[in-house]
Parts: structure tokens; sequence; C-alpha cells
């Protein structure tokens, strides 16, 4: 592929040190890169979840929330643009957890400009990597790539939290999973709330999930938490 001159290659870089930022900015758009900068986890969460970008640049160690969890992030907000990360040495340690939160490739710093353009050529070319599956649990399905949950063919709509709960259940399907696996899983930014919170949750994802439909999917484990088991009436 020749430099994507006219392909209009929307990018996003996170990168807090901002004159490296700007840098590696005037670079790609002499590439033909239209880039958007943001220089905190939480603008690139802003900036990547409002715009469609064909691939994403992410630093690790960044303010806010930093590359790994941004990467997971956008990834659980169904953002499936490629991203290629900065890892700030090159241990297999940082690679490892890059490529565990979803990230595509990664690059260490300080890398060479022309090796990068390589990297994201590469990326573009592969496109969007593959969606996972729709996860299932006798007839409740849950798509993790479009946060949808459906029993049987109908559609289950819940809140953003009570789809996060579920996900979680159908992904540990057949296992107890304790409220502060929950706790930790869903309210994993700073919450400092107790068990109440999850029961609170718990309650209404039964109602939508089970109750609605006359099932009992959701077992209440006496002193241990829940457990998803299939109920296909
Ligand atoms: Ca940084």
């Amino acid at each position: 592929m020749n430099a994507p001159h006219d392909l209009g290659v929307k990018l996003l870089l996170v990168e807090d040190e901002k004159r490296f930022a700007e840098a590696l900015k005037a670079g790609l758009e002499s590439e033909g890169f239209s880039v958007d900068i943001a220089h905190n986890g939480d603008d690139g969460l802003w900036l990547g979840t409002g715009r469609a970008y064909d691939v994403i640049i992410l630093d690790i160690m960044l303010p806010g929330l930093n590359g790994f969890r941004l990467c997971k992030a956008l990834r659980d907000a169904g953002v499936w643009a490629p991203v290629l990360m900065l890892t700030a040495k090159d241990g297999e340690y940082d690679e490892a957890e890059a490529l565990d939160t979803g990230a595509d490739d990664f690059i260490s710093k300080p890398f060479s400009y022309v090796v990068l353009l390589a990297r994201l050529r590469a990326l573009l070319r592969r496109g969007e990597p593959q969606r996972p599956a729709v996860l299932r649990c006798g007839d409740i399905s849950f798509d993790p790539a479009a946060k949808r949950c459906w029993r049987g063919q109908c559609e289950v709509h819940m809140t953003a939290r009570e789809l996060a709960i579920t996900e979680y259940l159908v992904r540990r399907a057949g296992e107890v999973v304790s409220k502060s696996e929950i706790l930790d899983h869903i309210w994993d930014f700073a919450f400092d709330g107790t068990s109440n919170v999850v029961e609170v949750h718990m309650s209404r994802v039964r109602q939508k999930l089970d109750r609605a439909f006359g099932r009992h999917s959701i077992e209440t484990v006496r002193g241990s938490g829940y457990r998803l088991v299939a109920d296909d009436a």
C-alpha cells in the first residue's frame, strides 16, 4: 500500500507527551493521515467512542485511564478499530498485556518512524479485528461487541451496568461468581461501594432476564454469590 494520501485515513493518537505527539501528528499528516490527538486516557475514550477512526495509537503511560484500560474500555464500548500500542520498554510483560486488552500490535519506544508507518499500514490492510463471537448460556445470547442481550429471539433491554453484569455472568456461566468479583469487575474505577449495590443491580437483571420470561437462570448461592445456568424451560 502506498501512502494513504487520498484514503482519508482517520487516526486517533493518545499520547501525553505533547511535543512528541505534535511531531508524530505532523509526520503522519504529511503521509496523508488525518490525526486527532488526545493527551490523556479520558479524552482518548471520549474521542475514540465519539468518532469513527480507522486506526488508533495508544501510549500506555497516560494520565487518567492508562493505555491498557483505555484499550479495554474502547473494546467494551464496541470500538473495533485496530489499536497499536506504544510500549515504554521492550518487555514481554507489556506486550502480552497489550494484546490481552484487545490491542492488535505494539511498538516499543523509541521506535523508528519508518517502522511505525509500516506497522500502521499493515494494521490498515488487515482491517478491523474479528469481533468476538456471540456468547451463549442456554437460550440467553450476549453479543459482547454490540452489548446486546437476548432471551431466545427476544431482546432484553437493560442499562449499561446491567448489561455488564449479564456479560460477566454469561462469560462465567456455570461458575459461582462472588459479589466482590462482580464489584471489582463492573465497578473497577475506584468505586468504594459495598456488595449491597451488587444485590440491587442483580435484582434488576433478574427481573429483566429471568422473571419477565418466567425463568430461573440466575441462582443465588448462599454465602458465595451467583451462578448463571441454562434454564431453557
Ligand atoms: Ca506517556
